[in-house]
């Protein structure tokens, strides 16, 4: 498998859904990383903040890196001077953290929304209810330094192609919800981040603006 033939057909299909893709590239080397770079492709998805750290300063500047693992909130200082987008936002009090980062280093960072939607032992989301509430708080309203720009979510992982496809439903509905709702002005539903290698098809089907690839692009991991 070419690293290179992957990003095209991926560029190319998810081209005809409005979507975009976040080339998944934790445990890949760096070298693997620029031989989708020399493709054409721009955002790269890593779940941990220290190999983020280690492969930012040897890549070039205009990768857009994107965290879209759990993140610990002593960890946020080390990617705030750079980081794109963060896909996991799942806790309050990480969202704090993010903003008093941003603040110091004079950004405004992006950040989604991770939503619980499978119906296995997850550790890390917000429920509908528990966001809803939170969005209209003023504790929300305060955060100057963040913006919220959609939603994350991750399906249950199952040969249920059904259940799949209700899990990425849902989460297209809460999307559709708040993007009607009249809520402060670093809140703004405009990606929606869903889908990965097993389900990316179904997830654009279903409405995804940024789907999450990593094995059928870079190979599998060990
Ligand atoms: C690893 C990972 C992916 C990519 O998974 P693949 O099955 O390799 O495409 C997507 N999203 C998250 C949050 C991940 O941790």
């Amino acid at each position: 498998m070419e690293i290179r033939n992957q990003i095209k057909f991926f560029s190319e299909l998810l081209a005809k859904y409005n979507c975009r893709l976040v080339a998944v590239s934790k445990t890949h080397p760096v070298g693997s990383i620029r031989e989708a770079y020399d493709a054409g492709q721009r955002i790269f998805g890593e779940n941990k903040v220290q190999e983020m750290m280690e492969k930012q300063p040897l890549l070039p500047a205009d990768i857009q890196w994107h965290l879209i693992g759990h993140l610990q909130t002593n960890k946020v200082k080390y990617i705030a001077p750079y980081v794109a987008l963060i896909h996991s936002v799942d806790s309050a009090k990480l969202l704090e953290e993010i903003n008093k980062q941003a603040k110091k280093v004079n950004r405004v960072i992006e950040c989604l929304f991770q939503i619980y939607i499978a119906k296995e032992e997850t550790k890390f989301g917000f429920d509908e209810e528990e966001l809803l509430a939170y969005i209209q708080s003023d504790e929300f309203k305060n955060l100057s330094s963040i913006k919220i720009i959609g939603l994350m979510g991750m399906a249950t992982f199952t040969d249920n192609k059904e259940q799949v496809r209700n899990e990425f439903h849902s989460l297209k509905n809460l999307f559709d919800k708040i993007q009607k709702m009249n809520l402060s002005s670093n809140i703004e539903m405009k990606e929606l981040s869903m889908g990965m290698t097993q389900d990316y098809q179904m997830a654009m089907e279903e409405g995804s603006t940024l789907v999450r690839i990593g094995t059928a692009i870079f190979g599998t991991r060990n």
